[in-house]
């Protein structure tokens, strides 16, 4: 340990960070303290308008009364069991998230994202053999960390230092049916597609595009697996991306904003998916625990509640118009649906937008090189999103500024 030599609470926090935890994600801008919907305070006393909602994950923003009612009093009754024995919350999650896909089928719940993933992995092995052992992903899809999961990532400067991983990926060009009609062959298990690039940079999939993929996964016995870890529970105005393309899946992945800020995962197997695994074939200790059922029926009984799908879908069109009126020449347009935008940039500037933008009181995330994400909790205000729209030329030209200064 090292004496803090920073004279702020943010710097000599950082300070204690970089000296004690691992460096893979950097050392942190600032260091967050509190929450109360859609604005957070640092331990300096700053507040910041949180337009990323920890990446797509706090829906209803941070200390939601309903959540940390449904919590609080979960924690306050039982908090952990393992699957040796049951709960009703974790049944009564499962009835609702297959209530609301409109599909039979069955449910397992993991503790994150790449392990809803890991889970499907296992289920299309499972249920495909040894006889189809290859599967199909998208260049520029992300499907999390962990051995599995990053096999099918197709981002190779973070999956190739890993390799070799005991899956065989075919990756091919994301949005390209025929690409991918191509790839799927009698030895494909199965296809893990995105409805839209999260981490690849909020890049919605053409028009078509997914019930292309259905239609080539069903002519050749191939299972499919759509990530709906980042695009699911409301994010694009509806519950899940795929009912607005009018297909069903195989298996469906979830977590980010499933849990509104408590860490669970879920893996939904549609139709005879769902009953894929045999007893002994899968499992977790935490997952599905008391609490993170708890808020994730929290988070489900208020987005049905407030009404939310609606509003995402409103103040997400405003939001999205309101950037491309700045009219603004660092931007080139905005993609994405509901809210959950990218803002294209003219110029590889978007760290210094990101970090003008915080200067400004705005978080925002630098996804790509030349693209912003904003991905806000679904409780999201008008007003507030006007705030950002009207910050929003200012912080472009200060970000401008910042780039020339570096480059
Ligand atoms: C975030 C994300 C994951 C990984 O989730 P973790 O909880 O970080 O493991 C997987 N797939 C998609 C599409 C994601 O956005």
């Amino acid at each position: 340990m090292t004496a803090a030599t920073s004279t702020t609470a943010t710097g000599s926090l950082r300070e204690r960070y970089a000296a004690a935890l691992m460096p893979n994600y950097g050392t942190p801008p600032i260091a967050l303290a509190r929450g109360e919907g859609c604005v957070v305070w640092d331990v300096d006393g700053n507040s910041y308008l949180d337009l990323l909602g920890g990446i797509a994950v706090s829906a209803l923003g941070h200390a939601h009364p309903a959540l940390v009612a449904a919590v609080s009093e979960q924690a306050g009754r039982l908090a952990h069991i393992s699957n040796l024995y049951l709960h009703e919350g974790q049944v009564a999650l499962a009835e609702r998230l297959l209530g609301l896909l409109g599909a039979d089928g069955r449910v397992f719940f993991a503790n994150s994202g790449t392990e809803a993933n890991e889970a499907a992995v296992k289920l299309v092995r499972r249920m495909q053999g040894a006889g189809r052992p290859v599967f199909v992903a998208a260049e520029g899809g992300f499907h999390g960390r962990t051995m599995g999961s990053l096999s099918l990532t197709g981002k190779s400067s973070i999956r190739e230092p890993f390799a070799p991983f005991g899956v065989d990926v075919r990756f091919v060009p994301y949005g390209d049916a025929d690409a991918l009609a191509a790839a799927i062959g009698p030895d494909c298990a199965g296809v893990f597609l995105e409805p839209c690039l999260g981490e690849g940079g909020v890049v919605p999939a053409p028009a078509g595009y997914l019930k292309a993929a259905r239609a080539a996964c069903d002519a050749s016995g191939a299972l499919l697996v759509l990530d709906e870890i980042q695009s699911g529970i409301g994010r694009t105005g509806a519950w899940f991306a795929c009912q607005a393309e009018g297909i069903l899946p195989d298996v469906i992945t979830l977590a980010k904003g499933l849990g509104g800020g408590l860490p669970i995962g879920a893996c939904i197997g549609i139709g005879a998916a769902g009953s894929g695994f045999s007893r002994g074939d899968h499992g977790s200790t935490f997952g599905g625990n008391p609490i993170a059922c708890a808020a994730a029926l929290a988070v489900l009984d208020t987005i049905e509640r407030d009404g939310l799908l609606a509003h995402v879908a409103e103040v997400g069109a405003a939001l999205s118009a309101g950037i491309a009126a700045t009219g603004h020449p660092l931007v080139a347009g905005v993609r994405g649906s509901g809210l959950w935008l990218a803002i294209a940039l003219t110029k590889p500037v978007a760290a210094s937008v990101e970090a003008a933008a915080r200067q400004a009181g705005f978080l925002v995330n630098a996804v790509q090189p030349d693209a912003i994400r904003l991905a806000p909790p679904l409780v999201l205000s008008d007003g507030q999103a006007r705030s950002f729209t009207e910050a929003l030329p200012g912080i472009l030209t200060e970000a401008a500024a910042l780039a020339g200064q570096v480059s």
